[in-house]
């Protein structure tokens, strides 16, 4: 039996329209699951994130490249720890590993505060509130009845004496916050989203951008240091016994430099590629 009474079946076309007679949904008909537990909103829209600790912890599916990153980091610091630091402590000063522990340190817990945070995640619509929006929207365009018409794209709102558009998401069914998008990776929209970075394996937005420009910010400090070290390490070895034995006797230490050189590459390119791209959408404004 079709809820609409008289009205035929309804059309799935590209968008799906919610049912508030429908009974399968959890977010349905609270008050008759008083004695459950109630839901979280992650636990009913999940999106495409992976949930740990009782949803403290929320990370994208694709985490592949968020391990590269963690290994990168654990690797070339910890040779870096186990072989230059102990030669460099002797030589110069046992400041040097300690202020390399700390920007490790702060490296570490801005990388997993990023990656592991919600970055702004804005609730979607359970099937009440989006019906219930439909319903509005229906009231405002004077079709009561009739067939069934999707909702416009754009709302325009006012705020503090300015008109504000907002747009309509298709997925979440709500009408989002200006600066906000959708994460088609995550499946979320999220608040004054800026980039989906596989490299942390989670959105940046609203909530976890300090966390992501520190780690940045702190992440250069440290390749720089190592770098700087690494080099000041080879060539006190240099001067004891020739370059090539100072290679053979610190083999991690060219390692080391291989990763922070290309660190520093792929560092400086992708600052020259945001810096067109903003000029790019500056030109389009
Ligand atoms: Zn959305
Ligand atoms: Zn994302």
């Amino acid at each position: 039996m079709t809820p609409g009474g008289g009205s035929g079946p309804m059309k799935d076309c590209e968008y799906s329209q919610i049912s508030t007679h429908s009974s399968s949904s959890p977010m349905e008909s609270p008050h008759k699951k008083k004695k459950a537990a109630p839901k979280r909103k992650w636990e009913v829209f999940p999106g495409r994130n992976k949930f740990f600790c009782n949803g403290r912890i929320m990370m994208a599916r694709q985490t592949g490249v968020f391990y590269l990153t963690l290994i990168l980091i654990l690797v070339t610091s910890g040779l870096f720890f186990a072989f230059d630091c102990p030669y460099l402590s002797e030589k110069i000063t046992p400041a040097i590993p300690a202020i390399g522990g700390i920007l490790f340190f702060f490296v570490m817990g801005t990388l997993l505060r990023t990656s592991f945070s919600d970055p702004g995640v804005l609730p979607r619509a359970t099937p009440d509130e989006a019906a219930d929006l439909e319903r509005q929207i229906d009231i405002a365009n004077g079709s009561s009845s009739g067939g069934y018409r999707p909702p416009p794209r754009t709302k325009e709102v006012i705020i503090n004496g300015q008109t504000v558009k907002l747009k309509y998401c298709f997925t979440c069914k709500i009408f989002r916050p200006p600066r906000a998008s959708h994460c088609s990776l995550c499946d979320n929209c999220v608040d004054r989203f800026d980039h989906h970075c596989p490299w942390v394996g989670n959105c940046v937005g609203k909530r976890n951008y300090r966390f992501f420009y520190m780690f940045i910010l702190s992440l250069s400090f440290l390749t720089v240091f190592i770098f700087a070290f690494v080099i000041t390490h080879v060539i006190l070895r240099s001067q004891q016994a020739g370059f090539l034995n100072a290679l053979k006797d610190s083999p991690a230490s060219v390692l080391e430099a291989v990763v922070c050189f290309f660190f520093c590459l792929v560092y400086c390119w992708s600052l020259r590629f945001s810096y067109i791209f903003d000029q790019l959408q500056s030109n389009n404004k």
